[in-house]
């Protein structure tokens, strides 16, 4: 079976991976010279992700943290920390190390190819000028033509754009082991601004905003509220298209299907897409020939995206630039209250798992409660955030 992979990316990566894996003969196409370029991601993957993807790639990781700050646009903040370690992976080194392990199992690799879907066994390749056909075709594409996708694949209408700078602090920084992520719509309007500590002195400062003109700005902004009486060096700034939304309904032709950001596949909360592909790509391998290994995948990427989708309503929770006053007041009630919390359902890839919190923390939830008893005007803010963006 003659599989082409359309992009050189994870998804295009990892999928060609499985599929010869299983026995099929992969042709995989990248428009760049190389993997991994450019740059767009901030590379925060958990433990389970890495788990799924199943590749020896330990050389790309950069660093283990535990915990998550969320700050309020006041300053104020709550510490959450994970039921796992959640890892910094570098990038490029990943798409590399995925490239090298996909040639040793012989898959055929051909950079600097530019290739475009012609049917749904077919597609033109820009350097051979040649029409070429295949059994199967996997859309791996990324973000490239999301303004004009094939007809099965759905358009995103509002988009936000991320920007990660990575900068060097000069002079006496504290060390810290946690991430943080500042819900601060001001800044980063329908999304969030985070700053991910690498080595002592060294920060990913990132942005996401539905405004893109403003980012630079706001992220020198950030930056100066952040590290204003130091000097810094901005090492490089990369960035993109971060996925917010899910696909309504995913019907794919028969020959081909779409994986990561050409479908849209992403955590609608904090648009981490390395998540839904991994786990669409995990199976035992063993246990699969290459005729039905394009079918369990197809299935695999449904469950993903039904995983995904009781997600998508609290996303818009904390995306909802009008619940600004909401997300203030939480956070600075609850950082009054508590220091850090901790709790089995506080998983950085189920967000769906929020929902279960006062379970898994019951003084809390009593807190809480008593908050939402006693204070008319936070159960005001509260309804109208649970009917616009929860039941909606
Ligand atoms: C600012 C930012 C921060 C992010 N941070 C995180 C994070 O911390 N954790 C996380 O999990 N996710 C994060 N993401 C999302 C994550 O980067 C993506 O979900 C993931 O990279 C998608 O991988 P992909 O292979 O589907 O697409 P891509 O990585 O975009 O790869 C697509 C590839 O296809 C190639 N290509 C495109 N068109 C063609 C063509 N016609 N012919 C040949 N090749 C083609 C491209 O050159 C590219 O190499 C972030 C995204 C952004 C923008």
């Amino acid at each position: 079976m003659k599989t082409g992979v359309i992009g050189g990316g994870i998804s295009g990566l990892l999928t060609s991976i499985r599929l010869s894996e299983s026995g099929c003969n992969v042709y995989l196409y990248e428009e760049h010279t190389e993997v991994g370029l450019p740059e767009h991601c901030t590379g925060i993957v958990s433990k389970k992700t890495l788990k799924m993807m199943n590749a020896p790639i330990d050389e790309c990781i950069k660093k283990e943290f535990t915990e998550i700050a969320f700050f309020n646009s006041k300053g104020e903040s709550i510490k959450l920390k994970l039921n796992e370690p959640i890892f910094s992976i570098d990038r490029v080194c990943l798409e590399k190390k995925l490239l090298k392990i996909a040639e040793g199992l012989g898959v055929n690799v051909y950079l600097k190819t530019k290739v475009a879907l012609v049917d749904h066994d077919r597609f033109y390749n820009f350097s051979t000028k040649k029409i070429e056909d295949f059994n199967n075709i996997v859309l791996a594409w990324g973000n490239s033509i999301q303004q004009n996708p094939p007809p099965f694949l759905h358009k995103r209408t509002s988009q936000i754009i991320g920007i990660n700078r990575l900068i060097e602090i000069e002079g006496n920084i504290k060390e810290e082991n946690y991430i943080s992520v500042y819900f601060n719509h001001y800044l980063s309007p329908g999304f969030f601004s985070w700053k991910v500590p690498l080595n002592r002195g060294t920060f990913i400062l990132g942005l996401g905003s539905l405004d893109p003109k403003k980012i630079p700005l706001s992220l020198n902004k950030f930056e100066n509220e952040l590290f204003g009486n130091n000097r810094i060096k901005i090492v490089k700034s990369y960035g993109g298209v971060i996925n917010v939304s899910l696909p309504e309904a995913v019907a794919f032709p028969k020959k081909v299907i779409a994986i990561g950001d050409a479908l849209g596949m992403s955590k609608p909360l904090s648009g981490g897409g390395i998540y839904g592909i991994s786990k669409a790509l995990n199976f035992d391998v063993t246990r699969i020939n290459c005729e039905d290994v394009f079918e369990k995948i197809k299935s695999n990427i449904f469950n993903v995206l039904r995983e995904l989708k009781k997600q998508e309503r609290i996303s818009r929770v904390f995306h909802n630039p009008s619940n600004q006053e909401l997300l203030d007041e939480t956070i600075s009630f609850i950082s009054k209250n508590y220091s850090i919390i901790s709790s089995k359902a506080i998983d950085y890839d189920e967000h769906q798992n929020f929902i279960l919190f006062p379970i898994f923390s019951p003084k809390l939830f009593l807190t809480m409660s008593l908050k939402l008893i006693r204070d008319k005007e936070y159960r005001k803010k509260l309804k109208k955030a649970i009917y616009s963006d929860l039941l909606d």
